[in-house]
């Protein structure tokens, strides 16, 4: 038993391919990854009523990254650390995640997995147009991650891969802001990927987490960012649209306006926020906050993935 009084004693089966894990997970069992999140849940109590924890990790499909057609397929069971290879957005993000134990331990497929509003992978997966390769016990295909975003993972459903179009024409970053720089909860992140040709803006997405329950596209900024010139005022007015564009589904608790400051920390990767002298973790950031911190940090990415701030035209 463990401190709360449940048994935290589960049993583990090891399958070694695809098919095996998914009826295993179809008589009850949960995915396992590399177990950063589960094995917490195993510990404190909170693992979901279930008949097995099913290993992913002896199923040599579901690892490595393959770069062919044009394209990246990423198994789910690779490291995160391992996604600086990818570079762009999918690095950036990787890298604002946890710690490097959780970057080393933690996997793509329990990231994309997360029902939580900051998963890291989440926005620039968004801004990659990804695709999350899903097998359960009769098919396997490939759900754009959008609609992934949506309706989440079904029962007995196993992630297989993170596939997208690896275009060098598409300059894309992630950027996010946490509590803290390492191991820090998200108050926001901002993900973006254009191509630029003949001087303008072409397919621009950008996506945002923070504000809404999970991260989202912001068709209206995009909209008005494609075919501009990079200038200071386009960029600038993207960003207050992107800031402002979608609902708040997050929580506030609005004793926290105003009392809320943010440090530089770096750049590219995690920056820090922290709550004024004596405030600090009375309360969730305001709204008016989260929304100013998108526009600061998508302004910032936005500049950097034209070319640098110093040599975007004013
Ligand atoms: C201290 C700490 C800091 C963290 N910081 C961050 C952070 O900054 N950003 C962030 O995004 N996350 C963070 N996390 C959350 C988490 O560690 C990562 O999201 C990690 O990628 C989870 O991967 P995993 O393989 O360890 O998942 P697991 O713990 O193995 O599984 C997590 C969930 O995903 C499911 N799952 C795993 N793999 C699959 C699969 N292939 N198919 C279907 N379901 C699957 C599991 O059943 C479970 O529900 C943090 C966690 C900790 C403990």
């Amino acid at each position: 038993m463990n401190p709360q009084g449940c048994d935290n004693r589960v049993r583990i089966v090891h399958p070694e391919t695809i098919d095996q894990a998914v009826r295993a997970l179809g008589r009850k069992g949960v995915a396992l990854g590399g177990g950063t999140v589960v094995s917490r849940w195993v510990s404190e109590g909170t693992l979901p009523t279930c008949e097995a924890l099913v290993d992913l990790g002896r199923i040599p499909a579901l690892r490595g990254i393959r770069s062919h057609d044009g394209r990246f397929v990423i198994g789910a069971m690779t490291a995160l650390s391992a996604l600086s290879q990818c570079g762009g957005a999918l690095a950036d993000a990787a890298v604002a995640i946890g710690n490097p134990n959780i970057r080393h331990g933690g996997t793509v497929g329990g990231n994309i997995a997360g029902r939580f509003p900051g998963a890291d992978l989440h926005a620039a997966a968004l801004v990659l147009d990804a695709g999350v390769g899903v097998a359960d016990s009769s098919s396997e295909r490939t759900i754009p991650i959008e609609r992934f975003l949506e309706v989440g993972l079904g029962s007995g459903e196993l992630i297989t891969e993170l596939r997208f179009v690896d275009d060098p024409k598409y300059r894309t970053g992630y950027s996010k802001v946490g509590w803290r720089k390492a191991s820090a909860k998200t108050i926001v992140a901002v993900a973006a990927s254009f191509a630029f040709e003949g001087g303008v803006i072409q397919s621009p997405r950008i996506a945002v987490s923070g504000i809404a329950k999970s991260a989202r596209r912001t068709p209206r900024a995009e909209t008005l960012l494609q075919g501009s010139a990079p200038r200071a005022e386009v960029i600038a007015a993207v960003a207050r649209e992107a800031s402002q564009e979608l609902p708040l589904e997050i929580r506030e608790e609005p004793s926290g306006a105003g009392h809320v400051e943010r440090s530089e920390t770096g750049r590219g990767g995690s920056h820090e926020a922290r709550f004024a002298e004596g405030e600090r973790g009375k309360s969730e950031p305001s709204e008016q906050y989260r929304r100013a911190v998108v526009a600061d940090e998508l302004e910032q990415l936005l500049a950097r993935l034209a070319g640098g701030a110093q040599k975007v035209a004013r």
